[in-house]
């Protein structure tokens, strides 16, 4: 009942700073960001990305005299292997119901990035086990990009990033290229992404229809090649509804994602 108390108290606190026309309107976030800071399974769901990628990397090493490379994996940095947890509550707290670029930029140079569930150990795994882990992130935060990115896994608890080992991509989300490049020096094993665009550019399209079926056309490669772990904030699946991965907060905007939300509503019998 304390607990309940505090939480009810707290929520109070937070909501005196917003106002009052913002406490009305409905958060877009809401859900999402509610289910990102406190289900289990969305902690489960990193781990069981995390233990997949081990047993994959675990036959590879088995028999690792086969392969004339090498051993490494290729990974997405945000939403990945670190959270942004903070950066979310921030938003709720102050009214945001769309991402801000801004907000994004000013909160990753304040260096608070959590590692994801799993992600350290597996990490070490890599580490103990002589598998190069290299970074690939499509973060633009201007000149400091690479070193605040460095920071940041640092800081979460990755150890020393080597430089050649993280790949900052500011002006393209095509990972392609970078990985292609890898691949010419390096055996890679899994990929791991919270965006289908980290594993493949065959998904940045603007079609939802079309990104799930191509989802279905791969399907043999998830918990295999390509381990996906869950995002439901922000990423390409809104570029797919938007024609923009980040679009602004309008009421134009609310309305489109009302209509994708209920785009398989039930069609109620009235009596
Ligand atoms: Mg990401």
């Amino acid at each position: 009942m304390r607990k309940n108390l505090l939480v009810g108290l707290s929520m109070c606190v937070v909501l005196a700073n917003i106002s009052p026309v913002l406490i009305a309107q409905q958060n877009n976030l809401a859900y999402a960001v509610a289910w990102k800071q406190t289900a289990a399974e969305h902690t489960a769901l990193y781990h069981q990305g995390f233990n997949i990628a081990r047993m994959q990397l675990e036959i590879a090493i088995a028999k690792r005299s086969e392969f004339e490379k090498p051993l490494a994996i290729i990974s997405d940095v945000d939403e990945t292997l670190l959270l942004s947890k903070s950066y979310w509550g921030y938003m709720l707290a102050s009214g945001y119901d769309f991402f801000d670029d801004a907000e994004w930029d000013a909160w990753v140079g304040e260096d608070l990035f959590t590692p994801s569930p799993g992600s350290i150990e597996f990490a070490e795994f890599c580490r103990q086990n002589d598998v190069d882990i290299f970074y690939v992130t499509n973060r633009n935060q201007g000149e400091t990009t690479f070193d605040l990115a460095r920071k940041n896994l640092e800081t979460a608890g990755f150890g020393k990033v080597e430089t050649n080992h993280l790949i900052v991509l500011r002006d393209t989300s095509n990972k392609e290229v970078i990985q292609q490049q890898i691949m010419q020096d390096f055996e890679v094993i899994v990929l791991l992404g919270d965006n289908l665009n980290d594993f493949s550019r065959d998904y940045y399209v603007t079609d939802v229809e079309q990104r799930r079926s191509l989802v279905s056309e791969k399907r043999k490669g998830f918990g295999v090649r390509n381990i996906i772990f869950p995002n439901p904030t922000d990423g390409h699946w809104l570029r797919a509804i938007y024609g923009d991965s980040e679009p602004p907060a309008s009421s134009i905007n609310r309305e489109i994602l009302h209509a994708a939300a209920s785009s398989a509503a039930w069609q109620k019998a009235k009596k």
